[in-house]
């Protein structure tokens, strides 16, 4: 009940902000959200914010079910923990690795469970490298990313991805990880069409591949539609390129689902969206609304089976499989499919999204709009005939359009100069026309500014 400038005084004394960004916004104090409901937020000083990010692109079932705060209660009652070490298990941990198995794609059939994203993908590194070794080949150990990438902040996470200002801080990537283009067309693809890019990129893929040696390369990993890197939507051409190239060399692929998941694209996973079939997926975010954290692999029969059949696997987290994170992700499934909200965003949802967003690349200050179900970018651009970026001018004009944004009550975030959304999986086409009024508003304000 502290009054706002209180709040946000001991906010800035005593609590660490992860993925700070810019000291003069962060002198003027955090905004403090107290409640949400559906998919808006209400911060402490009573205004109504509408959400276009989904939290952190994880809230895909909205704000406010209070179903899932009942089952959480209901089972910390009954039993609040106990880990999945030692051949021990319990009921919502056996009971969401079956609904995984059911929903996941192809032989995706076994989960190991993680805390988060992050822990998730440093399980990655290791499992494939257990594979490798466990089949003969321990000499394949390197991972092949991408520039631009965003697989998490631990150290194995921060190095797969492929952000240059993490690797900066803390001397990564860590050995046997290297990177290869994104598939960025419209900032990179000078003359050439999408569909010849989208090539020309994947195959970058097996140039590193035949650079590196193929008896040392464990996987490829890649997040289906590039999220944090500002939703980059790949050339039609790409995907297939990059699943024969995986096929073709014996690369484990990796898909990092973990925005892409859970109906953000108009299917449950990326993957059937892009019609990608991964030996390993990355879960975290959706897989529980972020109503709790909880993350984790979904392995194929081959590499479970390889691993299972290896000796131990000396690898687990305390939280691996939480009973009460384990309920609630299989509670948000359920409303996620009983209510049909992945289905009918895949039919009704994102394409009136997409019809309302492709539009904003007539606005001046637009050179590209982009979409993939439910995620979307624009690219802001001074020029927009020559697809001319804002890097000269200290990339700040991103920036200051999340702050129109956000005086305009709707949360859109920037990566550089790129303008980006991914609300929750629920919002209603009336609360699809506010959230374009509103970006449009802070458009025109950002340019006139
Ligand atoms: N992978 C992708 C594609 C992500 O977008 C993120 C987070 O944004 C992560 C991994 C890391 O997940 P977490 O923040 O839960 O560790």
């Amino acid at each position: 009940h502290l009054p706002t400038a209180d709040l946000q005084a001991l906010d800035a004394a005593h609590h660490m902000h992860p993925f700070t960004d810019g000291d003069e916004l962060n002198a003027k104090g955090a905004r403090i959200i107290t409640r949400a409901d559906g998919v808006y937020l209400t911060d402490s000083e009573g205004a109504q914010i509408l959400d276009g990010m989904a939290g952190l692109w994880c809230v895909n079932l909205g704000y406010g079910r209070t179903e899932l705060a009942d089952v959480a209660a209901e089972q910390m009652r009954q039993l609040p923990y106990y880990n999945t070490f030692f051949q021990t298990s319990h009921p919502p941990v056996i009971a969401l690795a079956k609904r995984l198995a059911e929903l996941a794609p192809g032989d995706l059939n076994h989960v190991f469970f993680a805390g988060s994203g992050s822990e998730a993908n440093d399980t990655n590194i290791r499992m494939v490298r257990h594979y490798w070794a466990a089949r003969g080949k321990p000499s394949k150990k390197t991972i092949i990313a991408r520039k631009n990438g965003y697989h998490g902040s631990t150290l194995g996470g921060a190095s797969l991805g492929g952000m240059s200002g993490m690797h900066a801080q803390g001397g990564l990537p860590i050995p046997d990880v290297t990177h290869i283009d994104q598939p960025n067309w419209y900032h990179e693809g000078g003359d050439t069409s999408p569909e010849e890019f989208g090539l020309e990129r994947a195959r970058q893929l097996e140039a590193e591949i035949a650079r590196l040696g193929e008896d040392n390369v464990a996987a490829f990993i890649a997040e289906p539609v590039q999220g944090a890197g500002g939703v980059i939507v790949p050339p039609e051409t790409y995907w297939p390129e990059i699943q024969r190239i995986c096929d073709a060399h014996e690369i484990l692929l990796i898909a990092d689902e973990v925005i892409t998941g859970f109906g953000r694209t108009g299917n449950w996973f990326g993957s059937q969206t892009w019609n990608i079939r991964p030996d390993i997926m990355t879960i975290a975010k959706g897989l529980s609304s972020g109503y709790v954290p909880i993350g984790g692999s979904i392995v194929s029969d081959h590499v479970a089976e390889t691993i299972n059949g290896a000796g131990d696997f000396n690898h687990g987290y305390t939280y691996s499989g939480h009973p009460v994170a384990a309920a609630v992700a299989l509670e948000n499934l359920r409303i996620l499919d009983e209510e049909g909200i992945v289905t009918r965003c895949g039919a009704e949802t994102a394409p009136y999204l997409r019809e309302k967003w492709m539009q904003l690349a007539d606005h001046p200050l637009v050179g590209e709009a982009r979409i993939s179900g439910m995620m979307a970018g624009i690219a802001l651009t001074p020029d927009k005939a020559a697809r001319a970026s804002f890097a000269a001018e200290g990339g700040t004009v991103g920036l200051r359009c999340r702050e129109r944004c956000f005086a305009n009550n709707l949360v859109m975030r920037h990566v550089g100069d790129n303008m980006i959304i991914a609300p929750p999986l629920v919002i209603s086409k009336s609360e699809i026309d506010t959230l374009i009024e509103r970006a449009v508003k802070s458009l025109d304000e950002t340019l006139a500014s």
